[in-house]
């Protein structure tokens, strides 16, 4: 099979439409006149940990917490293994990514005096079975952003030790993408699979976290040279019997007790 090479050029290339993809994009064009790609295997509407929907948002700093103790709760869940100057800069910004994603059209649950519905220290309860849908449109209503769907990025262009863009290749057509850009973003999510599954015959892709992130984006930087910073704390969502989730939030769920190791 011959495959047909397609060149492109773009100011920023965004590999990956997920949820930190698409929000990039959002951003960086609304700040500027910036011409941006968007790469995604899938398609940006369902694609990535938020394909299917979520119940809450995560991160978020509630009435009376400060984003110091938010940085705090990381420091001890990940037995201090973080960046403290990321996580901060993160914290201090949650509430405001929030206030837009409700703006976009999220659907925050709130209480009877307007205050968003918390659950728990950090979170907020949301119906956000469209999330992930409100965030594609919001990216095709920027005429800056192009997103190519269905493309698989397998590597950067590097040349004098430069990122210069990155290839990749339609999993639909025969077309080989060579995508030139003044910067590139790296957001492929993490990577599922790593480890031998508890069920390697019939249901060894039924995993908590989306199988399609396979960890393109560790593989390119390394190749790279790049520096890879933040990989030494790492998520391993155990599974219970009959359960796809983690057992971490089955815990939380029966209130167990917190096991410092
Ligand atoms: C089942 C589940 C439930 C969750 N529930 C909640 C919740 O209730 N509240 C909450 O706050 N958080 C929740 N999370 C966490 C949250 O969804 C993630 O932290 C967040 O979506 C991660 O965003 P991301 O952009 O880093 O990754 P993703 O959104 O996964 O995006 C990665 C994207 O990269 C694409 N991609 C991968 N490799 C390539 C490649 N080689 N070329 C092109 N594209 C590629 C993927 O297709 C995907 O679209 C949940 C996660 C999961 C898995």
């Amino acid at each position: 099979m011959v495959l047909k090479k397609k060149k492109l050029y773009t100011d920023i290339l965004i590999i990956g439409g997920g949820t930190a993809g698409c929000y990039a994009a959002i951003t960086i064009t609304g700040q500027s006149d910036k011409k941006v790609i968007i790469a995604e295997k899938a398609n940006i509407k369902r694609s990535g940990c938020l394909a299917a929907g979520v119940n809450a948002l995560n991160a978020y700093i509630v009435k009376g917490k400060t984003p110091e103790d938010y940085l705090e709760y990381v420091k001890q869940d990940a037995n201090g293994l973080i960046r403290e100057d990321l996580v901060l800069t993160m914290a201090e910004r949650l509430n405001k990514v929030t206030r837009h994603l409700e703006k976009l059209g999220l659907v925050i649950l709130k209480d009877e005096n307007g205050e968003y519905v918390t659950r728990g220290n950090r979170n907020i309860k949301i119906n956000g079975e469209n999330i992930k849908p409100i965030l594609a449109d919001a990216v095709y209503e920027q005429e800056n952003i192009k997103v190519i769907n269905k493309v698989n990025i397998i590597d950067y262009i590097v040349k004098d030790n430069c990122v210069l863009g990155a290839y990749g290749f339609s999993i639909e057509e025969n077309i080989f993408y060579i995508i030139y850009a003044k910067g590139v973003i790296c957001s492929t999510g993490g990577a599922a699979g790593i480890y031998k599954p508890n069920n390697t015959g019939f249901s060894k892709h039924k995993m908590w976290y989306p199988p399609f992130n396979t960890g393109a984006g560790y593989a390119m930087g390394i190749r790279a040279g790049a520096e890879m910073t933040t990989f030494e704390m790492r998520f391993i969502a155990l599974r219970c019997k009959d359960t796809i989730a983690p057992t971490g939030t089955i815990a939380q769920g029966v209130s167990a007790p917190r096991l410092t190791v």
